[in-house]
């Protein structure tokens, strides 16, 4: 286990080579508790085309309060040098310019790179991941039948995202 400015704190492995990413998106939105970081082949399919995974159902509108973005490719300078570090710096960037919330929009699509997937728990990204992979297989046989399918209403996109995430949330199980 690591601190936030990257120190080991427990355990006795090397940290994983990606760590200075997940650093920078700890560091900058303290809500998000966890990142999971998968190159789940649609979801990666996506990132490598350089295309946001747009919100056209239901099942993304459940987790995703609208699409995931993708990020800029990464220039050749920012790859030679802190290449870690700085694929966490233009998730930062796609957001902020996006005026993305994370804990609404849990995901980001690196440029051919994959998906890094935001969590309020580990289990809770790990369930965000999943859902992304099967949103984006989902998405490209939309698309194969009507490429010019346009996104949810947004009327039912409030209605999914909102009754399950909104302060009014009432679907599911409540906690006592
Ligand atoms: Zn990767």
């Amino acid at each position: 286990m690591l601190d936030l400015d990257g120190n080991l704190v427990e355990g006795d492995k090397r940290p994983s080579s990606d760590t200075p990413t997940h650093l920078e998106i700890y560091r900058n939105y303290p809500k998000i508790k966890s990142i999971v970081h998968t190159h789940s082949i649609f979801a990666t399919a996506f990132a490598q085309a350089l295309k946001e995974i747009e919100c056209f159902g239901t099942t993304p509108a459940d987790h995703f309060f609208g699409k995931v973005p993708v990020t800029r490719k990464l220039l050749k300078e920012e790859i030679v040098k802190d290449y870690e570090a700085n694929t966490g710096k233009v998730i930062l960037e796609t957001l902020e310019e996006k005026m993305i919330n994370p804990l609404q929009v849990p995901a980001c699509l690196v440029a051919n790179h994959g998906p890094f997937v935001f969590g309020n728990s580990p289990e809770n990204a790990i369930q965000n991941a999943v859902v992304l992979e099967q949103v984006a297989k989902t998405n490209i046989e939309t698309l194969k039948i009507n490429p010019e399918t346009k996104a949810i209403d947004r009327s039912l996109l409030d209605k999914h995202f909102l009754r399950k995430h909104g302060k009014n949330a009432y679907y599911g199980q409540r906690l006592p």
